[in-house]
């Protein structure tokens, strides 16, 4: 085996080259059709009302925080074994991040730890929850909500692992990440290590009018370009010369007018990364499927043996942006895997314990769950560009490692 594996990589084909490609002799490269296009097409796949392109998934997260009115000294439940964006965006807007420990079989956000941190101050001193779909795995929102409406919470389901991904409610639907039926937003990345690659880019999906018409002022600087809406008046807007204005009843706003009405930013998606991301979505299926796959592989591979401790293991739903295993020796396993150019990566360092954490307070040994799973957790390659020989030499090292 030659070809170095990584734990993940994107796969870029000749349809998605020759997308961005037509886009940027087309008359947009921002915010033309394709984004409205891809929008679409990705509120239609994780089956929400409404989608909203952006920049990339922290830009998702950082908007969901404004649009949810996120002020300094609010608290903010997530989980520590995941990306540091997800609790950033509560910082971004001066709030507080408040860790809860993770489950130790599915590694996500545990709902009791969460229930317990609720239930030991008086109502109100929590705003939100951002449960993340860690690895692939869906969330149980429908039992987050419950949660949350005791409390009178909103949810961001950090989705950025788990496009196609679902867990089954208490009727046995399922329930698709993203799909706003529990979370008030969800978000989604499409940096190339994730399903869908669009270089840099993300996406916001919910089923509130309401926070889908303030998430698109926000993306564009605050600024809207609807006359219901204007809070100058015509005359204001022709240049402050009422007496110019030939016939009052008549009145209106002349075309180049404008206003911006709050602080929002530029987080735009690109035409063209729109484009890409639109090819690559055509594709998700076929992907998650693969995916599904390799992880069956892996299961089959591991279950038996003794010196695995954990692994993410085969789940209805589960959308596989990663294969955890937890083991014994994890740095020597780690090392060794990179001397044969096996390239798995760990997921993640708790958030809590990054430097800039640790100055707001946390420490070692708030959140025995997850430094526990860290301590002996590694990403094994999981992408759907896998080869059967390259899976098959993965595990076989992972064996010689432990039998030899
Ligand atoms: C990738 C990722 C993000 C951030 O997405 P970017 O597009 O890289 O900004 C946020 N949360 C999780 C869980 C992620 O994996």
């Amino acid at each position: 085996m030659n070809n170095p594996i990584p734990y993940g990589r994107q796969n870029i084909t000749e349809e998605d080259i020759e997308a961005v490609v037509s886009t940027l002799k087309s008359d947009y490269l921002t915010q033309g059709p394709r984004i409205a296009k891809f929008e679409e097409a990705f509120a239609a796949y994780v089956d929400s009302k409404y989608a909203v392109a952006v920049s990339n998934g922290t830009a998702a997260l950082h908007l969901c925080a404004m649009a949810l009115n996120v002020q300094p000294g609010d608290k903010v439940i997530t989980t520590p074994i995941t990306f540091a964006a997800s609790a950033n965006c509560v910082r971004y807007c001066g709030g507080e991040v408040v860790f809860a420990d993770i489950d130790p079989e599915s590694y996500l956000l545990d709902i009791n730890k969460v229930r317990e941190l609720l239930e030991a101050s008086p109502k109100g001193t929590y705003q939100g929850i951002i449960p993340v779909d860690f690895a692939g795995r869906a969330v149980n929102l429908e039992e987050f909500r419950q949660l949350a409406e005791e409390y009178d919470l909103w949810i961001i389901e950090d989705a950025c692992h788990a496009p196609g991904g679902y867990f089954e409610d208490a009727k046995s639907q399922k329930q698709l990440c993203g799909n706003g039926n529990f979370a008030d937003l969800a978000i989604f990345s499409f940096h190339p290590v994730k399903h869908i690659a669009s270089g840099e880019g993300g996406m916001i999906t919910t089923n509130d009018k309401e926070l889908y018409e303030k998430l698109l002022r926000l993306r564009t600087h605050g600024i809207i370009k609807d006359e219901s809406k204007y809070k100058n008046t015509p005359e204001f807007a022709i240049g402050l010369d009422e007496s110019r204005i030939p016939n009052p009843e008549s009145r209106s706003y002349p075309n180049w007018y404008m206003e911006m009405q709050e602080l929002g930013y530029n987080y735009r998606l690109t035409d063209f990364q729109a484009a890409l991301g639109n090819s690559q979505l055509k594709r998700a299926d076929e992907g998650l499927a693969k995916r599904r796959e390799i992880a069956a592989t892996y299961l089959k591979a591991f279950k038996e043996k003794d010196y695995i401790k954990g692994q993410s293991g085969v789940v209805e739903g589960h959308a596989y942006h990663l294969y955890v295993l937890e083991v014994e020796d994890r740095l020597g396993l780690y090392n060794y895997l990179r001397e044969n150019k096996i390239f798995a990566q760990i997921h993640y360092i708790p958030c809590h314990l990054m430097p800039y954490y640790r100055e707001l307070g946390w420490q070692e040994g708030d959140l025995p769950v997850a430094e526990h799973y860290y301590k002996y957790c590694v990403s094994l390659p999981m992408f759907p560009t896998l080869q059967e020989e390259e899976q098959d030499f993965v595990i076989e090292k992972i064996n010689s490692f432990y039998e030899d």
